[in-house]
């Protein structure tokens, strides 16, 4: 059986047949919304994808979450319509000014200056949260989840979007995971490995509890 949504990610038609994801808030980046609802388009979201392979994500809604690699802040607007506090970490300063104005109307999502590899310079901002939702897409992704976990309750959910060819654009995708979950073992034990096809190419999703 497909695991529910959380709380406040439901499927919408948007004025055609085929039903979407959906969060409610403000549109942030040219989505379709029917005035209260907002489309969700998982080819443009590893964890709208991750939703719709049906892995098994542990989230309820209301939950608080560190998001790594926001980017400007396709997905983590739909997480902050569903979630608790949520704290957006990146560090590119030219996606974080559309970051900024995504964290306008919504006065849960905080936006981080900052670069995942060095929790210790935003450890004196977040509070532990009951998931990390990571998507860097850059070279040493496990080493940034491990990093990372000291802000994750016991029973926490990491949702881990993996690019293959970040780490290594020649090896064979699943060797490729196979050493970053390794990597991951050092801090979390992974519950479930997907591939993120056909919505993204050389992705898998991962979904990891603290040891
Ligand atoms: N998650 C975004 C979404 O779905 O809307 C897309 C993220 S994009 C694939 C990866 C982002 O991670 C880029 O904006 C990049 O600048 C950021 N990033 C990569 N390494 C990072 C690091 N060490 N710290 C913070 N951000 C990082």
């Amino acid at each position: 059986m497909t695991p529910a949504l959380p709380d406040g990610v439901e499927r919408r038609t948007f004025g055609g047949d085929d039903e979407w994801l959906a969060t409610r808030g403000d549109p942030v980046y040219g989505e379709p919304t029917d005035g209260e609802w907002r489309r969700w388009d998982a080819r443009r979201s590893k964890l709208g994808a991750m939703f719709e392979r049906g892995v098994e994500h542990g989230l309820e809604g209301g939950e608080t979450v560190l998001y790594l690699g926001a980017a400007a802040g396709t997905t983590v607007s739909h997480v902050a319509d569903f979630a608790g506090p949520t704290y957006a970490v990146e560090f590119a300063a030219r996606p974080t000014r559309d970051l900024l104005d995504a964290a306008e109307p919504r006065p849960n999502l905080f936006s981080l200056l900052k670069d995942a590899r060095a929790p210790e310079t935003y450890a004196h901002v977040v509070e532990p949260v009951d998931a990390i939702v990571q998507d860097v897409a850059t070279r040493g992704q496990a080493d940034v989840a491990v990093t990372n976990r000291r802000f994750l309750r016991e029973g926490g959910r990491l949702l881990l979007a993996v690019k293959t060819r970040s780490e290594d654009v020649v090896a064979d995708p699943d060797a490729v995971l196979e050493s970053v979950l390794e990597t991951l073992s050092e801090g979390y034990e992974v519950l479930e490995t997907r591939s993120l096809e056909p919505f993204h190419e050389d992705h898998f999703g991962v979904v990891a509890t603290p040891r």
